[in-house]
């Protein structure tokens, strides 16, 4: 198949297009040619059963009989898939005859026209793939570009302006704990196609540097010469971006929903009309601590574990002390500065002094450290060693299993190699 080709995008939209077979290679042809918008007929004494179907659903006009002389008069696309080669050299001429492109199943070196291994983005890119005469290639290069496409890792964003009708999107995206891989595919996918990214402080920023240069991105988080912005301000800012039509992706560290007030966010768009749509993400409550070795519940060990945010004082924490068995494992996030007092309040309610606690600083990137103590200790080794924020707290003895598992982060693993 080394002849010359030229790849054209047609709108079958009410041409006719005849499909000479009854089996599934012209059933796929029938039903890509019905998708495109084309009155499709079939010719063929029998059917299979995706053909039968489409029949059933009108979808397509079924002759019941063998392919006769003159069926591809007013045929503006011709597929023959017979099986039967003296039968498909009969509609392949006369389609010649009558200046109709022909696909033939059979014989792509006798066709006059051949169908491309397609892929298809949600919002309008069609790329089309020919294998230079091998069909699995081209099958197998359409399938990595559709991967591309749907995680966004093409360059997906549209860059023609869009006519505006109505509000943008606000995308509230967890982007997991910090390291660039541990996003979700559908995070990533709208990455690529946002106009404006409001980014967190503990998002993961190594994403930032993979958006086209006209992406508007907002700063949320304190950096040289920036204020912070407060809350109030964020959920202006992003339903003013949406009210302006631009899709916005609300870049947060982990999940939008745990202490992320991604709740406060979607109710701010939700007040003011503009469509919100929320993507979980990796948090760094479970997470961070797997990074370490630290499974928060583990057969035989605890079978529940408690998040417990220590940003607000030390009550949230005894009222979780109080509320759950001793042994469910305590995640404490925003633990570093009351870390003295939390530990104080834990033994207070109850939890033995000796009971073991990990504090894990900046999970999934490569400054990730871990201090290791016990509910007694912990405060001094946390100030001895200068522990910093952001870092995950963990109470319970599922700390202990750190030994035998060692570290997962991929840094860590790294580190560890000789
Ligand atoms: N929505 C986030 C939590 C936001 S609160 C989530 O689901 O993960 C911010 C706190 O998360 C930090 O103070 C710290 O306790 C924790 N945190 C977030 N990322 C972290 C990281 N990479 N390493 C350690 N702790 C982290």
């Amino acid at each position: 198949m080394s002849t010359p080709s030229y790849p054209v995008v047609l709108d079958l939209t009410g041409r006719r297009v005849l499909v000479v077979g009854g089996g599934p290679v012209a059933a796929r042809r029938a039903s890509s040619a019905v998708a495109a918008g084309g009155r499709v007929e079939v010719v063929a004494p029998w059917l299979c059963e995706e053909l039968a179907s489409l029949v059933a659903d009108r979808a397509v006009e079924w002759r019941a009989r063998d392919y006769a002389d003159g069926d591809v008069d007013g045929a503006w696309f011709v597929h023959s898939a017979t099986g039967d080669r003296t039968t498909d050299d009969a509609v392949a001429h006369a389609a010649d005859r009558a200046r109709a492109w022909c696909v033939r199943a059979d014989d792509a070196s006798a066709s006059a026209a051949w169908t491309p291994a397609v892929a298809r983005s949600a919002d309008g890119v069609l790329v089309a793939v020919s294998g230079g005469g091998d069909p699995g290639r081209a099958r197998a290069i359409r399938d990595a570009v559709a991967a591309g496409l749907d995680s966004g890792e093409l360059p997906v964003r549209a860059t023609r302006r869009r006519t505006i009708k109505g509000p943008g999107t606000v995308h509230l995206v967890g982007g997991g704990p910090g390291h660039a891989s541990l996003v979700t595919v559908r995070g990533r996918r709208l990455l690529a196609t946002a106009d404006v990214v409001v980014v967190d402080r503990l998002a993961p920023r190594g994403l930032l540097d993979r958006l086209s240069p006209d992406v508007e991105v907002i700063d949320c988080g304190k950096t040289p010469g920036h204020h912070q912005l407060t809350q109030d301000q964020i959920n202006a800012v992003i339903v003013e971006r949406a009210l302006q039509g631009l899709d916005v992706v609300r870049l947060k560290g982990g999940d939008p929903f745990v202490l992320g007030r991604g709740g406060e966010e979607a109710l701010a768009c939700h007040a003011a009309g503009v469509p919100v749509e929320v993507v979980p993400g990796v948090t760094s409550a479970v997470s961070v601590p797997a990074a370490a070795g630290i499974p928060v519940t583990h057969r035989g060990v605890t079978s529940s574990f408690a998040l417990v945010s220590a940003h607000d004082g030390v009550e949230p924490i005894e009222r979780a002390a109080h509320e759950h068995a001793a042994t469910t494992t305590l995640v404490l996030l925003m633990g570093v500065r009351l870390l003295r007092d939390s530990a104080a309040a834990l033994v207070a309610s109850g939890r033995s002094a000796s009971t073991p606690v990990a504090i894990i600083e900046r999970g999934w990137t490569e400054e990730q450290r871990t201090t290791v103590g016990t509910l007694a200790d912990i405060a001094d080794l946390a100030e001895a060693g200068g522990v910093q924020s952001p870092a995950v707290v963990v109470v319970g003895d599922v700390v202990a299993l750190r030994a035998d598992l060692g570290p997962f982060s991929p840094e860590s693993r790294q580190a560890r190699r000789p």
